[in-house]
């Protein structure tokens, strides 16, 4: 019962491991954008388990693919050669920007950001690397250093050395320019004073963990030449960003700028476990010694990550997350309540700021209470930002206007009726 698996929970997983909500629900089903607890209670999901069920929950297209490949064969490792491997990296170069074409399978997103950094260092033989504040690209060792998110980082542990942060280009309520010159001029000088010594600067298209923070028009493409210039990689950390989630296959194509890198995973196996790390042929070359991963492109995995591709195509879900991200926004922007800051993002990757003018309540206290009101009525919302205040929605890109409809409804009931 619910008693017991939350007893079962405290007495037998890291205290540190993060949940949301006072009592985390218990999902035992979901079924595309619907999840459905032990009580049977229905919720319609608008965080997709952190941006990774794209193409909804146990969706049977998929899972017809997925079972049928379990039965056949589950598990090889790279030393031998499965067809759906080698088939699913070539339809990623197919769907990659630029002459992006050559791919290498792992598992999760730290993985693969790691691999990334590895040959960003293999190629340019040099060893610093370039983040933004805000920026999360995971949990290894490496990954976390990169990381600018003070709350996830065990900051005694962390590489320092030749590792530099730029401040993101974001500011809330006032002009951009001087955020945007500010920044620029940070990499200007972190380039010239250590350039010879910095491989890659690693970039989330947008910022997922940090708050849902899109970049000002010609920022990537400014900072991309400024790498340029100095021998520097640009890798685009498109683990939360990618497969239609922001209303273009890569959110990186927003920008008009191509990566040397690419780095993708959470929907790419719409909830099976799979990442990759993509790259010219040129630069993969530099990766001069035998690698292998033992789950990387698994057949089962790789099989439904090129199911999940086909999805997406056969149902314009890039198109879908553009046209019902525009929706969900133009509703947003319409409620009118003092505890909004701003409505940011774009597709269906959107960031709800949560301001407080009440000094005994935090903005992020105000933002779990619409997070926990939410959930009694029967949603489940996300939330991330530095301060954990951006109320987040990034639901499967296969949900309807009439859920964007009723999940709009109940947020303005409840922060009508939460008011300080
Ligand atoms: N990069 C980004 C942008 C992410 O959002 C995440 C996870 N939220 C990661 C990397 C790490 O991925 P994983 O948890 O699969 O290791």
């Amino acid at each position: 019962g619910p008693d017991t698996i939350i007893t079962m929970r405290q007495e037998y997983l890291f205290p540190a491991t993060a949940h949301f909500y006072k009592e985390p629900p218990q999902i035992i089903g979901g079924s595309m954008q619907y999840l459905f607890d032990h009580n049977n209670k229905k919720y319609v999901d608008f965080f997709a388990g952190v941006s990774v069920m794209n193409c909804g929950h146990s969706n049977p297209e998929i899972l017809k693919d997925t079972i049928e490949q379990l039965n056949n064969i589950q598990h090889t490792t790279t030393l031998y050669l499965t067809q759906p491997m080698v088939e699913l990296a070539q339809r990623l170069a197919e769907v990659f920007p630029g002459d992006i074409k050559r791919t290498f399978f792992c598992v999760t997103g730290s993985e693969a950001n790691e691999g990334a950094m590895a040959l960003a260092r293999l190629y340019t033989k040099k060893n610093g690397f370039i983040a933004l504040t805000g920026g999360l690209h995971g949990r290894t060792h490496l990954t976390l250093s990169v990381t600018g998110i003070p709350m996830w980082r065990l900051d005694d542990h962390l590489v320092k050395e030749n590792i530099f942060f730029i401040e993101r280009p974001y500011s809330v309520g006032s002009s951009y320019e001087e955020a945007i010159e500010k920044s620029l001029q940070q990499l200007d000088t972190v380039l010239k004073n250590h350039g010879k010594n910095i491989c890659a600067m690693l970039v989330e298209p947008i910022q997922g963990n940090g708050g849902i923070i899109m970049y000002p028009e010609n920022y990537l493409k400014k900072v991309k030449a400024l790498l340029e210039a100095h021998n520097v990689l640009l890798i685009a950390d498109e683990v939360q960003t990618g497969y239609g989630r922001t209303g273009k296959m890569f959110c990186i194509e927003h920008y008009g700028v191509v990566p040397d890198i690419i780095v993708t995973a959470k929907a790419l196996g719409n909830g099976i476990p799979i990442s990759t790390f993509s790259t010219t042929d040129e630069i993969a070359k530099a990766y001069n010694r035998p690698s292998a991963s033992t789950f990387g492109g698994n057949p089962v995995a790789a099989q439904t990550a090129l199911s999940v591709l086909n999805y997406i195509e056969k149902h314009n879900l890039v198109e879908k997350s553009d046209e019902l991200g525009k929706y969900l926004k133009h509703k947003l922007e319409q409620i009118s309540s003092p505890l909004i800051q701003e409505i940011r993002g774009c597709g269906l990757m959107l960031g709800m700021q949560i301001q407080s003018a009440n000094p005994s309540i935090t903005s992020a206290e105000i933002t779990d209470m619409i997070l926990e009101e939410m959930k009694d009525r029967g949603f489940i919302i996300g939330k991330n930002g530095l301060n954990r205040d951006v109320v987040a929605f990034q639901p499967p890109l296969v949900i309807s206007k009439e859920d964007i409809d009723v999940m709009v409804a109940s947020m303005e009931a409840v922060l009508e009726k939460i008011s300080f």
